[in-house]
């Protein structure tokens, strides 16, 4: 499904250029535009699902973890950390679900 007002759609249509760090048939990695850490990549399925509540394709929960992978190797990365951000109070601002993969700098954990 095409969220017409929805941001990420537009990314993972092509309608708003956006250069791919990675992306398959289904998934589309690009860099965020106000980057925590030197490496702050966003991966998105290219289907709009508002949230990981919303998701319930089970494959493509696979290839969303499947381009994490993909991703590091491609920067190079072996530490890094993934985040997804479920709900406004746990931080999620764009609902079009999306992995954050961060790295090359250190991190607190608890993240606060
Ligand atoms: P959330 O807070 O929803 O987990 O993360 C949304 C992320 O999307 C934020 O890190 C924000 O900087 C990023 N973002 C929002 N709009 C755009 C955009 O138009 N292009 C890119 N590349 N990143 C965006
Ligand atoms: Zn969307």
């Amino acid at each position: 499904m095409y969220l017409k007002d929805c941001i990420f759609c537009k990314i993972a249509n092509g309608e708003i250029p956006t250069e791919a760090v990675y992306q398959n048939e289904k998934v589309f990695a690009f860099n965020d535009i106000n980057p925590q850490a030197p490496v702050h990549v966003l991966i998105i399925p290219k289907e709009h699902y508002a949230s990981l509540n919303e998701l319930d394709d089970k494959e493509l929960m696979g290839e969303l973890f499947a381009a994490v992978k993909k991703v590091a190797e491609k920067l190079g990365i072996k530490e890094y950390r993934t985040v997804i951000n479920t709900g406004k109070s746990a931080g999620q601002e764009v609902f079009h679900i999306h992995l954050h993969v961060l790295a090359n700098r250190d991190m607190k954990w608890p993240p606060g």
